[in-house]
């Protein structure tokens, strides 16, 4: 019988995660129960969400107990079963982790998913999966797009951002604006993912950046969507419009820093501008992803949405490939081949 590597959480991370947070244990495989299958896990996405799982603090959901494998979406073909639904040879996604194989079972977090309508598995841990569907229920339900719109958009290079802004864009946004780290992925908001200006924020103060984002967007802006929080958030803050949209969709600034928060200092602004900032949770859309991956796929054989995956191999590698999310060395949806 095969063995099952895992990438396993041997201790809480403090900041950044490092190498002995983790062991790469290679265990058998247990015997499926009834209504079990096992799932040989081609790739995992591996999300900025992962490093709040990583500590034990109150969240949306429990944190990865320690000696288990780090929690992540996956996806793959199904290779033993006792589950009449879920039968070999079918692929699936779904709530696993970082291992070369995962037991699913009916009624849990596996999804069947139809690998012949995409060019690549993949697609499932991006456009179409939890990312894609980020992007699009936190854009149209939090940040409640109207016609003219002037749209900002932090962290707008990566996976959820790159299709934010293409999705303000559809939905009528009369200017989208992008902030993200070095001239290359500026360049790529702009030639790419079709946003109408781009903002480098290395480097920058917060005033310097609230300058640079009133530069673009005199009147102030909209609707924003925020991923990064910090710095950006509060120069965001001072450039709302009347009854500007804020959602807040990720603060990944902040996630590898232990020790006091920075953000957000400007909230006066909200009551400046009586302006409203909501968080989003992707997990709460999961009963409507069929209408959103509908309306995404639509959008992609229009050819009026395009997106980038950065595939890493190997679980040995699951660290560093992790830890492009928050160097900023990702081009696209981060995801790790499994097999
Ligand atoms: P991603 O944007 O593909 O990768 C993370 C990017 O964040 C990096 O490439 C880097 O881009 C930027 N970044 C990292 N550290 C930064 C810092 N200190 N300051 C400024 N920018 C920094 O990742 P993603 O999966 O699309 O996630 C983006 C955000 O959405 C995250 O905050 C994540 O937690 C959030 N999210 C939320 C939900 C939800 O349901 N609420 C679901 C999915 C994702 P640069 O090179 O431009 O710095």
């Amino acid at each position: 019988m095969a063995e099952n590597r895992r990438f396993i959480l041997q201790r809480r991370p403090s900041g950044t995660p490092a190498a002995e947070d983790f062991a790469l244990v290679s265990e058998p495989l247990p015997e499926l129960a009834d209504g079990q299958f096992l799932i040989r896990n081609h790739y995992a996405s591996l999300d900025p969400a992962m490093r709040g799982w990583m500590d034990d603090a109150p969240s949306y959901m429990p944190p990865i107990p320690l000696g288990t494998p780090v929690r992540a979406s996956t996806v793959g073909e199904i290779v033993a079963s006792k589950s009449a639904e879920f039968p070999v040879g079918a692929w699936v996604s779904g709530l696993n982790a970082i291992e070369e194989y995962s037991i699913g079972m009916a009624g849990g977090f596996s999804q069947i998913v139809d690998i012949s309508i995409v060019p690549s598995p993949t697609n499932f841990l991006s456009v179409l999966g939890a990312v894609g569907m980020t992007a699009y229920f936190g854009y149209l339900e939090v940040c409640q797009p109207k016609p003219g719109d002037v749209v900002l958009v932090s962290g707008a290079a990566g996976a959820v951002g790159s299709l934010v802004g293409q999705i303000a864009r559809i939905k009528g946004a009369s200017k989208i604006i992008g902030i993200a780290g070095g001239p290359e992925k500026c360049a790529r908001l702009i030639e790419r993912y079709g946003y109408d200006a781009a903002i480098d924020y290395r480097g920058k103060s917060v005033d310097q950046l609230t300058a640079a984002i009133a530069a673009e967007a005199p009147d102030g802006v909209n609707a924003i969507f925020e991923n990064v929080g910090g710095d950006i958030l509060d120069a965001e803050l001072n450039n709302l419009a009347m009854h500007a949209r804020i959602g807040l969709c990720g603060l990944i600034s902040e996630y590898n820093n232990p020790g006091e928060k920075t953000g957000a200092r400007n909230i006066w602004q909200l009551i400046v501008k009586r302006a409203t900032m909501q968080g989003l949770l992707v997990a709460d859309y999961v009963p409507r992803f069929g209408e959103g991956i509908t309306e995404m796929a639509g959008w992609l054989r229009e050819g009026r949405l395009v997106f980038d995956e950065h595939v890493d191999e190997g679980i040995d590698n699951a660290l560093p490939a992790f830890l492009r999310l928050f160097s900023g060395t990702n081009d696209g949806k981060m995801i790790l081949k499994l097999s």
